[in-house]
């Protein structure tokens, strides 16, 4: 019998006062300011783990990635998500589908959504879709003090 778990992330980083600082999301370099953060702050890479670990039943990604960590400084995001992917297969689950929304003011995310979802689907081995949202002016989004995402994840496996 196959068996559906959903889960849920959330994810949401500052912007940073460094100009230096690359805009990373999903592994894409965007044109900055970049969003502060311990590790490269792709909030979407955080985002996906978080709702694989959700629907696997598992910790949160600060669990296994604590921000405290010196290995993890300015780590790249995208072998977060891998290591994430393998602990979840590692339990026997396969993975559905993920659908993110990427809520930001600046820039534009659909010049770059269509490497972002190669790439995250590459990972996961699984349908991955993008949506660039804003937040019409309204709260740290719309004055673009900041940048959120929220991703759904279904997974399975067979019992
Ligand atoms: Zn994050």
């Amino acid at each position: 019998m196959s068996v559906f778990r959903i889960g849920q992330g959330f994810d949401i980083h500052p912007f940073s006062q460094d100009p230096e600082r690359p805009l990373v999301i999903g592994g894409e370099i965007l044109p900055g300011p970049g969003l502060d953060g311990h590790s490269d702050a792709d909030l979407l890479a955080h985002a996906i783990a978080d709702a694989l670990l959700g629907a696997a039943g598992l910790e949160d990604i600060g669990h296994y990635f604590p921000d405290t960590e010196p290995s993890t400084l300015n780590a790249n995001s995208l072998e977060i998500l891998e290591k994430v992917v393998e602990f979840i297969k590692k339990d026997g689950w396969e993975i559905c589908n993920v659908d993110c929304s990427v809520i930001l003011e600046k820039p534009k995310l659909q010049p770059y959504k269509k490497g972002i979802q190669e790439r995250m689907s590459n990972i996961l081995n699984a349908p991955v879709t993008v949506k660039g949202r804003r937040a019409e002016g309204l709260g740290f989004v719309g004055k673009g003090e900041g940048a959120a995402c929220l991703v759904v994840a279904l997974i399975s496996k067979y019992e």
